[in-house]
């Protein structure tokens, strides 16, 4: 992917970070793409092991496949958070660009060993793939939490580990844990920015990722980007968006049973929330 990474050396070069968006169906789908093509955004979309299962992987990748046709713009489909080989394996068959190894529950040694197995199956099946690593604990997960997230210092991702974990898988991406969560809790995580720019400083050549960007401000958003982050992950806003707008157009058509007359308002809704993401990211006109 050749584009690609001339898209994140221009992102490195102009301190901007490529949204990624995970998805659950074709109109969520639908909607981030237009806002990216109206925008001029490149996009990676994303389903974890749960999502790619409902969706169907070969299905996303047919779906990723005629959006790029259509629209031109560089979208490329991600395997989010597979956390064993099976399921990378699953991804990689049905034909994903990227994936996402998450390791990160395991031992450092064993979270390498298995990045490495991940990165050999996927670049034997597809020398173009790309792949990403984890390093750090991330808490939550990707919904609305009705409670605060306690963080460790045990989570953070150490800069230094995060040099060696590079050096030995040779991971393209790296998702880190800087005082972000996945989903949505009771107060704002305070990101360590610090933090952030040593282990961008260490790690010049790799992409850092920012998961859960779902619930920080755009203005830290924007100071994470500032200082090292090239790849924000929003999931739980797309739900909530899409699910928000769902219940309301059922409400509102109360006598309504044809699918495409109920789901504008629902599109229109995401859409929004994805050019609010765009323009925090600073990825507008760059393609
Ligand atoms: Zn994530």
């Amino acid at each position: 992917m050749k584009n690609w990474s001339e898209i994140f050396k221009r992102a490195e070069l102009e301190k901007w970070a490529v949204p990624h968006f995970n998805i659950s169906n074709l109109e969520q789908l639908r909607a981030i793409i237009t806002s990216c093509v109206k925008l001029k955004s490149p996009v990676m979309i994303g389903t974890s092991e749960g999502e790619r299962r409902f969706i169907g992987g070969r299905q996303a990748v047919a779906l990723l496949r005629a959006f790029r046709e259509e629209t031109g713009i560089p979208i490329i489909l991600n395997a989010d958070h597979h956390k064993s080989f099976e399921a990378v394996k699953e991804a990689v068959d049905a034909g994903y660009d990227s994936i996402l190894f998450d390791g990160s529950a395991l031992s450092f040694e064993e979270n390498v060993k298995t990045t490495l197995r991940v990165m050999e199956y996927a670049k034997s099946k597809n020398p173009e793939i790309t792949v990403e690593g984890e390093l750090g604990y991330l808490r939550g997960s990707s919904e609305i939490l009705n409670e605060k997230i306690k963080l460790e210092a045990s989570d953070f991702t150490n800069p230094d580990q995060a040099r060696e974990f590079v050096n030995l898988t040779g991971v393209n991406r790296l998702a880190i844990a800087v005082g972000n969560i996945h989903g949505i809790s009771l107060d704002e995580p305070m990101l360590d920015f610090e933090r952030i720019r040593a282990i961008h400083e260490k790690n010049i050549d790799t992409i850092l990722v920012l998961h859960g960007g779902s619930g920080i401000s755009d203005g830290d958003l924007k100071k994470a980007i500032n200082v090292g982050i090239r790849n924000v992950h929003i999931n739980t806003e797309v739900r909530a968006a899409y699910t928000n707008a769902l219940r309301k157009s059922l409400v509102n058509h109360p006598d309504d049973v044809t699918p495409y007359k109920i789901f504008p308002p629902v599109s229109e809704a995401v859409q929004a929330l994805v050019e609010k993401k765009l323009v925090a990211f600073g990825s507008i006109n760059k393609i």
